[in-house]
Formats: structure tokens, sequence, C-alpha cells
């Protein structure tokens, strides 16, 4: 409406224009040349007029026979007193037949405010247009020798240009209803289409926002529009995915939390329901509710890095020697590794820096070299190597363990996604650890992949961005 409306009250604006402006000037114009006209023809009258020195009747009248009336309407010849000499709407009385009396002269006044004017020695204009038709008079002293002798008064009625003037504002105001009507009709046309469409992109922001994530709108054309539209589609896209890995996340982490809690329950309601246990079988009871009570305390502990990694911007970067960083993971990993007699061997070469927060290196590097350990035998080993390629630091961490199927391999990094359920719950795993690893190196502008090693186990690697201090970087050739 809103659209309609300010195309409308433009175009009734160019309307008005279009049915004033034309007419009043070609008024202004016919009104000038009349003004023209009159001046100089009533000048030509009064300077014949002039000739005779002095007026009477039958003199004007002979002069004024003379003269070309020129389609005027009207002409009177006055004498100085306004005593009316002669007058073009009177014809001369016939002669008088013989013997008989002429008829009385008639002595009449023109007492015109122009003629008053034009004895007072001025020229007067008058015009108007009414009804069709131009009126117009014009009046000017006739003077000889300095002397008002009389005055010539004439008047015009024309209608024929006045009938001119009345047909173009006809045409004009024809023209512009037909303006009009077409306008109205295509403003109507354009603005029921434009809030069609800007209607159906309202309806469609309404229904995703209820929820309903699968509605999708039909680009049509190219325009800004279509272009909303398309914007729309590919942003409830990505509701729709985030929305469905939401759910996916809390059922999952919900499912995790209960089978701990389940198991804790049951034990307690064991100790409470038997009369006289034994007391080495209340503390095994016990310590396995310890234990599941630690399994909650890591899965919530792990949930909560990844909801700070999913939520909270980056710490400071600084560069960081992932070679030192990994030393350090290891000798902390030592014992667990001597513990399952897995031997950790190494790698690491020195001027490996990138750009991340220490901490979140660590936990990286602790992740994946823990799991080398866990899903590894007996007598295992674990390789841990650090090395630069060109623009990029690896990190490599692989294992002779117990390897992951081909088609697993891409799911490992997926929330709670293990492929033997059993042993990582016995060693204590809550399946969140590679999420945790992806997030974080990503969150660092680098990649991480898994795939099987010859002849057996796993192998991971990850890559970072060089750090390259700006005055070393120019002068290095590697
Ligand atoms: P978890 O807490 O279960 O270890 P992760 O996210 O760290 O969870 O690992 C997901 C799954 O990937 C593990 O349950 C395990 O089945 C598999 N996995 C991870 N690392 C290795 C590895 N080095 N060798 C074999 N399997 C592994």
């Amino acid at each position: 409406m809103k659209y309609a409306m300010s195309y409308l009250v433009i175009f009734a604006v160019v309307l008005v224009l279009l049915n004033t402006y034309p007419v009043a000037a070609s008024q202004d114009l016919l009104f000038t040349s009349k003004r023209d006209s009159l001046k100089s023809q009533t000048a030509v009258m009064a300077s014949a007029l002039m000739e005779l020195e002095s007026l009477s009747a039958d003199q004007v009248a002979r002069v004024m026979n003379m003269l070309d009336s020129m389609g005027l309407t009207r002409i009177l010849v006055t004498d100085p007193a306004g005593l009316v000499l002669y007058d073009s709407n009177r014809p001369a009385a016939d002669e008088p037949a013989e013997g008989e009396e002429p008829p009385p002269p008639e002595y009449r006044y023109a007492l015109y405010q122009e003629v008053v004017s034009a004895l007072r020695g001025s020229d007067v204009f008058y015009s108007r247009y009414n009804d069709r038709v131009f009126t117009s008079t014009a009046a000017m002293p006739i003077v000889y020798r300095g002397m008002v002798i009389g005055s010539i008064y004439i008047l015009e009625i024309d209608s024929a240009q006045g009938e001119l003037l009345f047909s173009l504002q006809q045409n004009l105001r024809n023209i512009s209803l037909v303006i009009a009507a077409v306008t109205l009709v295509m403003s109507a046309f354009f603005s029921k289409m434009l809030t069609t469409r800007i209607a159906a992109l309202l309806r469609a922001i309404r229904i995703v926002g209820e929820g309903e994530y699968g509605h999708r709108l039909q680009p049509v054309g190219r325009d800004e529009l279509a272009q909303l539209a398309g914007e729309f589609n590919h942003l409830t896209d990505r509701l729709q995915t985030t929305e469905e890995v939401r759910r996916r996340f809390v059922s999952d982490a919900s499912h995790e939390l209960k089978t701990p809690l389940a198991s804790i329950r049951l034990l307690a309601d064991s100790i409470l329901q038997t009369d006289e246990m034994d007391p080495a079988m209340v503390r095994d009871f016990v310590t396995d509710i310890g234990s599941e009570a630690e399994r909650l305390t890591r899965i919530t502990e792990h949930l909560l890095s990844l909801t700070k990694l999913d939520s909270l911007p980056a710490g400071e970067q600084l560069p960081v020697d992932v070679s030192q960083v990994l030393e350090r993971t290891v000798a902390l990993l030592q014992p667990v590794a001597d513990a399952s007699r897995v031997t950790v061997e190494r790698e690491l070469r020195p001027d490996c820096v990138i750009l991340c927060t220490e901490d979140d290196l660590f936990q990286i590097s602790f992740n994946l070299v823990e799991n080398a350990i866990k899903y590894n035998y007996p007598g295992g080993r674990v390789f841990v190597s650090v090395y630069r390629d060109r623009d990029q630091v690896l990190l490599e961490v692989g294992d002779t363990g117990v390897g992951i199927p081909e088609e697993d391999l891409p799911k490992v990094f997926n929330r709670f996604y293990r492929v033997d359920k059993a042993r990582s719950r016995a060693a204590g795993g809550t399946g969140l650890g590679l999420s945790i690893v992806r997030d974080t190196i990503r969150r660092h502008g680098g990649w991480v992949t898994a795939r099987p090693r010859s002849p057996e186990g796993s192998l991971f690697t990850a890559g970072f961005p060089r750090y390259v201090p700006e005055e070393r970087g120019k002068g290095e050739t590697e």
C-alpha cells in the first residue's frame, strides 16, 4: 500500500502540473499577444484621428470607415469630455429623405473606466478569459500638440482563441485521466507482486521460527528478493544441521550420563537391600561406585571442554614449540605406558613452532598419545614424531595397537563414537577425546586425519600452519 501510495502521489503531482502549467502559460501568451495587437491597433487609429486636429462626429466617422476594424467587436471615439463621437455598434443614420427633419443628435457619454483613464492621458489595456471567451479592451488618448482632443476605446470579444485554449485544456485532462488509470492499475499490480513475494518470505521465516526447519523457499528470478530467498534457504540449511547436531549431542550425552548413574543406583540398592553383606563385598561395591562417579566426572569435564570450544573464542595465540610440548606429554604418560607394557618411541625435530595456546596443544597431544597407549597390546609400541613439511608442522602419533576398521575411520572424530564400546569403557574412555582433538586443532587453523598403519595399528596425523617470525622469515631458504 505504501509503495503504491508513494507512486500515486508522485503521479498526481505530475498530472496536476500537466493540467495547470501549459494552460496558464498559453493563457499568458495569448494575453501578451492580445495586448500588443490591441495597443498597436488603437495607436494606428489614434494617429489617424490626430490628423483631424479637432474631432467632429462626421469627420471621425469618415476616417473610421476608411480604417479596417480588423475583427474588433466595438470601437468608440469620444471627445475630451467623454461624449461619444463614433460608435462602431451604431451604424450611421441614413441620409434623411428630402424635406424630412434630420433626427435630433443623440448625446451619449462613454463613462467607462478605460475611457476616463485615457482622457487623463494614460494608455489602458485590460483582458480576461472567462467561459471560453477572451474579452479584451484597450483605450488611448488622442493627442494633438500636447492636448488631449479625445479618446479611442476598443473592445474585442474573441471566442475562437478561447475555444482553442479550452480544447487544449480538455485534451490535457483526457490524457491525464488515461495516465492516471494506467498508473493506478500498474502500481496496484506491481505492489501486489512485490507484497506477495515479501509475504511468502515472511511466512517462511515464521514457519522456520516455529521450528519447522525443513521448510524452503523457491527463489523466482534473479533480483534482490530471489537472492534474499536463496540466503534464507542457505541459513535454514545451516540451522537444520546445527539443530540435528544439537539434538544428537543432547541425546548421546544424556545416554552417556545415564549409564554410570544407573550403575551407581544399582550398586547402592544392592548394598541397601542385602542384609549383613560381607564387608569386603561392600568395599568392592563402593569402589565401583567411586569409579563410576569418576567416569561421570570425566564425561562432564569433556562435555564442558566441548562447550567451551563451541562458545568461547580461542585464547591468546603464542608461538609454541610442538616438540617441547610432546616431550612433556610423553614424560607424563610414561607411567601409563609402562603399566600397559607399551614402549613409546619419539623423533622430535627442533624448530617446529606454531601459533597456539600451550594448554590446547597439550590437550591434543595428550589425547592422541593416551589413545595410542590405551588401544594397544602389551609389548606394543607407540611412535611419536614432530617435523616440518614446507610451511606446515606435522605431528604424527602411530601405534601397533588394535587398529581401526576402514569403515569406522571417518567416524572416530564424531562425538561419543567408539569402535569398541566395551574396550573404551574398560579403558575409562568417554568417546569425546578425538572430537575435542579435532575441534581444538581446527580452532588453530589445522587439520587431523586417521588412517591404518602398515602392517598393523593406526596412525593419526595433525598439521598446523608453521609460525615464521617476521625478521627470520625473510632470510630463510627452506
Ligand atoms: P575414547 O574416550 O573412547 O577413547 P576417543 O574419542 O578418544 O574416545 O576415541 C574414539 C574411538 O576411536 C575410541 O573409542 C576407539 O575405539 C577409537 N580409537 C581412538 N584412538 C585409537 C587408536 N590409537 N587405535 C585404535 N582405536 C582408536
